[in-house]
């Protein structure tokens, strides 16, 4: 049997290539159901990682009907209110990184599952020998255990005693619901993908989601117990629809310090225990996460479904192809991180974007 720890997109993504092979395993997720926990925004998926293992997991088509081809637009301003770049998706552009609200990727992988493929409500505490240790007292045995739990993997400290480090970024995340309704002229503003406001000090970001809600983000530099300065205060000499977008948020902000696990991060091979996601490679938030979490598992559902029978040789296959895809993506996004911070983060980005060559 194996047991995936985790019900995020890598743990569902791992669970249906598997189905797909006949081979079974059970999810383990901490959640108490489906609906115990607000799912958050938007993942955008790319057709080489995300897209693929979808591809793989049979959804392909599913995910497409869902996706939002117009979540790819992009819309960048200086403080002062300066549009800095706008980029409208044309009807017919290719679904190169279409975004889809998280709840439906949850909800297309879940769909996809047996009904009891998933234990709700079975928080993985610790393991001995092939017998794993939930917080309500129950016990499970199984012949592979994966650790798809995330930023705080429980299953990691298996195979290594390295732990995230914080990155010195906190942001503050909150939303506009129904903002269609509610404030037409911010929505308006917004548009219907990404935004971006660029300020010496900080970084306003906002995004439409599927469902009419608008995430409002607001990325500074501190420590991890950083506080939220008050709107009047953060947004001096800002222009006033910022402070707006701000202020017509209906729903306390809510901090996420930033924290990250070491690029090239390796660990010995341990018989019957494996990573993959952000429980292997914790990377700053620049879109790839998912996207690796789902690639992984497609990978180790394929290499478990290519040795029958032989889950170590499985192993032997997918650990270090993963460590190496993860190290070199790792790579690319801490510097993708560090274009998003500084005093002329704007700047950096702009170039990015329009692809001028650096000073
Ligand atoms: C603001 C923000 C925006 C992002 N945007 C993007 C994006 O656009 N594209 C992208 O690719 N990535 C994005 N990411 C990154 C992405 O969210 C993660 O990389 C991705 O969710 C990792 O998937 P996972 O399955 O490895 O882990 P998770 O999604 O963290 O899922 C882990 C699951 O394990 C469960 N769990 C944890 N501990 C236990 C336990 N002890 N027992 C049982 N269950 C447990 C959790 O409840 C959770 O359901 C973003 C991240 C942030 C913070």
């Amino acid at each position: 049997m194996i047991a995936i720890i985790g019900g995020g997109p890598g743990g569902l993504t791992l669970a249906r290539v598997l189905h797909v092979h006949g081979i079974e395993a059970v999810v383990y997720e901490r959640d108490a159901s489906r609906d115990a926990r607000d799912q958050g925004s938007m993942l955008d998926l790319h057709t080489d990682t995300g897209q693929a293992a979808l591809r793989a997991a049979g959804l392909e088509q599913e995910f497409l009907r869902a996706a939002r081809r117009e979540g790819q637009d992009m819309r960048m301003f200086d403080y002062t209110g300066a549009l800095l770049l706008q980029e409208d998706t044309p009807d017919d552009a290719p679904m190169a990184r279409p975004e889809i609200d998280r709840a439906d990727l949850r909800d297309l992988l879940l769909r996809s599952l047996p009904s009891d493929a998933v234990r709700w409500g079975s928080s993985f505490q610790h393991a001995e020998g092939r017998t794993l240790h939930f917080a309500d007292g129950s016990t499970a045995t199984c012949d592979l255990l994966v650790g798809a739990d995330g930023a705080n993997s429980r299953v990691r400290s298996l195979l290594t005693d390295v732990q995230p480090e914080f990155t010195g970024s906190v942001s503050f995340l909150s939303a506009i619901h129904d903002a269609e309704r509610t404030q037409p002229a911010l929505a308006a503003m917004v548009g219907r993908g990404n935004f971006w406001a660029f300020g010496p000090e900080l970084r306003l970001a906002a995004q439409r989601n599927g469902n009419g809600t608008i995430t409002v983000g607001v990325s500074l530099q501190g420590p991890p117990d950083l506080e939220l300065p008050a709107a009047d205060q953060l947004l001096d000499g800002w222009a006033p629809e910022f402070r707006q977008l701000l202020a017509a948020c209906d729903e306390p902000f809510v901090a996420r310090p930033q924290y990250v696990l070491p690029v090239g991060l390796t660990w010995p091979r341990r018989p019957g225990v494996t990573l993959l996601g952000d429980a292997a490679h914790l990377m700053p938030p620049v879109g790839e996460g998912a996207n690796h979490a789902m690639l992984d598992a497609a990978e180790l559902a394929r290499a478990v479904a290519a040795h029958p029978g032989d889950l170590e040789a499985a192993l032997d296959e997918y650990e270090p192809a993963m460590l190496s895809r993860a190290a070199a993506t790792a790579r690319r996004s801490a510097a993708a991180a560090d274009l998003l911070t500084g005093p002329d983060a704007g700047e950096k980005v702009l170039r990015f974007f329009t692809r001028e060559p650096a000073d």
